[in-house]
């Protein structure tokens, strides 16, 4: 009974909520079939198509050619999301590299990345300041990595982590 007498009171009511409804219909019309497309973006982050961005030192005629430091973190990042095992060893210096690398171990999910600078040594030196978002067994993990970076024979790899934190 309460709820009639509270419309009753309200005469305007259905009239507004007929036109709010209308306004918040979706447009299905075959001219606007997506009325919010997602934004293209690569793995990494970027707002640019995968096949142009990280996609491109993945395969192809300019694979391992990343021309930065930071490019190739990035690249390294939508490898680990893509399960390219090949293209992480192949970018891990040799010195560092470890003898095997198991993507399926950890079960990781890989969410996000957010690069927060890049310090540019040298010419054939580099460190990037990362965070990494993903997900293990139902859990949220950040991981904060600043990755040392260098150029050898004209190609990026990756050296080490200067300093690594999980949480
Ligand atoms: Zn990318």
């Amino acid at each position: 009974m309460g709820a009639v007498l509270r419309v009753d009171l309200l005469p305007t009511a259905p009239a507004s909520s007929n036109i709010t409804a209308m306004e918040t219909t979706p447009d299905n019309s075959p001219e606007n079939p997506t009325p919010n497309p997602e934004p293209v973006r690569c793995y990494c982050g970027l707002q640019v198509a995968y096949e142009e961005c990280c996609g491109r030192w993945h395969t192809g005629p300019e694979r391992l050619m990343a021309p930065d430091a930071e490019k190739l973190m990035r690249s390294r990042y939508s490898a680990f999301v893509l399960g390219l095992g090949d293209y992480l060893m192949d970018t891990w210096d040799p010195s560092t590299r470890p003898a095997t690398l198991d993507l399926n171990e950890p079960r990781i999910r890989w969410l996000r990345l957010d690069v927060r600078g890049v310090d540019q040594i040298d010419e054939n030196r580099a460190t990037v300041d990362f965070v990494a978002f993903s997900q293990q067994r139902g859990r949220r993990m950040r991981l904060h990595e600043i990755s040392r970076f260098e150029r050898k024979d004209g190609k990026w790899f990756y050296l080490d982590p200067l300093s690594i934190k999980f949480n």
